[in-house]
C-alpha cells in the first residue's frame, strides 16, 4: 500500500522569522492523524530550527540537496550523514533547478542517491521533461533515460525505499499544471520502467509524486489518479493556507492505492 506523501520545497525562500511562523502554522493547523504523510524541506540554515518546531508533530523534515561524499574537503557542501544527524528524513535529489543551474546530472543524482540511502534518508528523485522536449514528442524517452540512469545499480530492496517526483519543467512555478491525464500517463510509464528494473511488486510499492503548480484547487483531481501518490509543492508550500489546503484535498481524494 502506498501512503501519499506531500512535501513542501521551500527552495531559497523565507528568513528565520517567516520560517518559524510558517512551520508553527502548519503544526497548529494540520490534524495530528492524517492518512497521508507530510514533510517540509527548508533551506539548510533553517533545518534545525524548523526541526525543533516539528518535534512531536507528524510532519517530517527534509533537505533540498546533498553532496555524495560523506566528509572531507568539499567547501560549501553538506553530507547525507549531517542531515540525518539533525533529524532529516527526506532529501530532494535532482530537482530541475539543480539540473538547470548547478550542474546536477543523472550520474550525480545516482551518486547522491546511494549516499542518501546509506544514511537511511529517503531520497525524492526528481525527473521531468522541458517544454521543448514535450513539444518535440520526447517526453517518454527523456523520462526513461532519467529514471534508468538516476537509479542505475540500485537493488530492489533499496528501490523500495525511494520516492520519485515527476515534475514537468514547464509546469514548475509557471502556474501551468499538467492535466491529471497528462500526469497520470507519465506516472504510469514511470511505474512500468520501475517494474522492468526492480520487479512489479517493488514498483507497486514506490511512491511517485507529481510536482508543478499544485494548488488546493487542483490537488484533489491530481491525487485521485491511479499512479499519483502525492505532490512535491514549491510556491504553494510557502503559504500555510495553500499548503494545508493541498494536504486536506489530498487526504479526501486519495483512497489507499
Ligand atoms: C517544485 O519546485 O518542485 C515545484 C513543483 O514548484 P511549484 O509548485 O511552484 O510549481
Amino acid at each position: 500500500m502506498r501512503t501519499p506523501l506531500i512535501v513542501g520545497n521551500w527552495k531559497m525562500n523565507l528568513l528565520r522569522e517567516s520560517s518559524a511562523t510558517l512551520v508553527q502554522n502548519l503544526v497548529d493547523r494540520l490534524p495530528g492523524e492524517l492518512q497521508i504523510e507530510v514533510a517540509v524541506c527548508p533551506p539548510f540554515v533553517y533545518l534545525q530550527d524548523v526541526g525543533r518546531a516539528l518535534e512531536g508533530s507528524s510532519i517530517g523534515l527534509g533537505a533540498q540537496n546533498i553532496y555524495h561524499e560523506s566528509e572531507g574537503a568539499f567547501t560549501g557542501e553538506v553530507s547525507a550523514g549531517m542531515l540525518c544527524d539533525i533529524g532529516c528524513r527526506f532529501v530532494i535529489l535532482g530537482h530541475s533547478e539543480r539540473r538547470q543551474f548547478f550542474g546536477d546530472t543523472n550520474e550525480s543524482v545516482n551518486r547522491k542517491l546511494f549516499a542518501a540511502l546509506g544514511c537511511s534518508l529517503t531520497p525524492i528523485v526528481c525527473v521531468g521533461e522541458t517544454l521543448a522536449q514535450r513539444e518535440a514528442g520526447q517526453t517518454a524517452d527523456v523520462i526513461d533515460e532519467q529514471i534508468r540512469q538516476s537509479l542505475a545499480g540500485l537493488s530492489a530492496q533499496d528501490a523500495s525505499q525511494i520516492v520519485i517526483a515527476y515534475e514537468p519543467v514547464w509546469a514548475i512555478g509557471t502556474g501551468r499544471t499538467a492535466t491529471p491525464a497528462q500526469a497520470e500517463a507519465v506516472h504510469a510509464q514511470i511505474r512500468g520502467i520501475l517494474g522492468q528494473m526492480f520487479g512489479v511488486e517493488v514498483a507497486q510499492a514506490i511512491r511517485i509524486q507529481y510536482g508543478g503548480s499544485v494548488k488546493p484547487e487542483n490537488a484533489g483531481e491530481l491525487m485521485s489518479q491511479t499512479n499519483i501518490d502525492g505532490a512535491l509543492v514549491g510556491g504553494a508550500s510557502l503559504n500555510a493556507d495553500s499548503f494545508v489546503g493541498i494536504c486536506l484535498a489530498s487526504c479526501e481524494a486519495t483512497p489507499a492505492k
